[in-house]
């Protein structure tokens, strides 16, 4: 794996990180750093936040565009985490964040697209989904709560359903938390060791490590099969969170920056008025 990236360089992180065929897990390093020098790095994220707050402005003054940013990991992978270091500092009346857990019985009921759906964004909304319909490709497959011949139809399905939102003007853009086995068990036993932290922790997530390279091999097969040009995945470096932060913000950076949301026109006759 190529180090010596620009930190500054959003594009070149978005090319890099950018799933084009082989989602190339085992030749990506999860403690990967770019080269970057960590306090460089995180004095930098701050002005990137000031970018994306900006953009994020505009697409919803523009009221037009729709991004739906999908966030998968691993158990203690950082998916909270990276919703609370890059989304802070963003209009939250423009944000919409859906966590999918275990499906209700209700949500069981329907077909497994349809508690996704109506979470997709809004004209000039970002929806980021904390797990999404890719679960159905990922743990159903892994703990076999659905057979081979209904989950394997599911990568065509997951595929038509993004090219419907993106023909209907959503941009889509998959993350996957890329994070090393070893990391998982640090963080794991942090979360048993440190009080502050226990709530987070659950006896499923040890039957869940026990399956890491079953989830490994669904993970390489769902990004494989579902990276297109209009809806690509990312994979993102996440032992270290500072990289991951500053590679996850200059991916919506990139991604904003190619939207290029603007500010609507002001009604005729603005100009000049005055406020008595
Ligand atoms: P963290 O990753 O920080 O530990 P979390 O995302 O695991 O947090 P939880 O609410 O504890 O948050 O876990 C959600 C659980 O729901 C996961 O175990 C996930 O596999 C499960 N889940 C999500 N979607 C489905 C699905 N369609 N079918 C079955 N289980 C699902």
């Amino acid at each position: 794996m190529p180090t010596g990236l620009d930190h500054t360089d959003h594009r070149a992180i978005t090319d890099h990180l950018r799933v084009d065929g082989d989602a190339g897990l085992a030749r990506r390093h999860e403690d990967e750093d770019f080269g970057w020098d960590k306090d460089t790095a995180k004095a930098y994220l701050p002005d990137v936040l000031d970018v994306l707050a900006e953009s994020q402005t505009r697409l919803f003054a523009q009221g037009s565009d729709k991004l739906l940013v999908v966030l998968q990991a691993m158990d203690a992978g950082g998916k909270d985490g990276t919703l609370r270091d890059v989304l802070t500092g963003l209009n939250p009346a423009g944000i919409a964040v859906t966590s999918f857990g275990v499906p209700s019985e209700e949500e069981l009921g329907h077909d497994y697209l349809w508690r996704v759906h109506s979470h997709t964004p809004r004209a000039g909304q970002i929806a980021v989904f904390n797990r999404s319909h890719y679960e159905d490709v990922l743990v159903v497959r892994v703990k076999r709560l659905a057979p081979r011949a209904t989950w394997s139809k599911r990568y065509s399905h997951i595929k038509a359903f993004e090219k419907m939102l993106v023909d209907e003007g959503t941009t889509i853009v998959k993350i996957f938390l890329h994070l090393s086995r070893d990391e998982q068990r640090a963080r794991l036993q942090d979360r048993i060791d440190s009080p502050d932290e226990r709530w987070k922790f659950r006896r499923g997530d040890l039957d869940d490590r026990a399956l890491w390279d079953d989830y490994l091999c669904a993970y390489r097969d769902a990004i494989e099969k579902t990276s297109v040009r209009r809806a690509p995945w990312f994979v993102v470096p996440a032992d270290r969170k500072w990289v991951r932060n500053l590679a996850v913000a200059s991916i919506l950076r990139s991604v904003l920056e190619d939207l290029d949301p603007q500010f609507p026109e002001p009604e005729e006759g603005v100009d000049g008025l005055v406020v008595e």
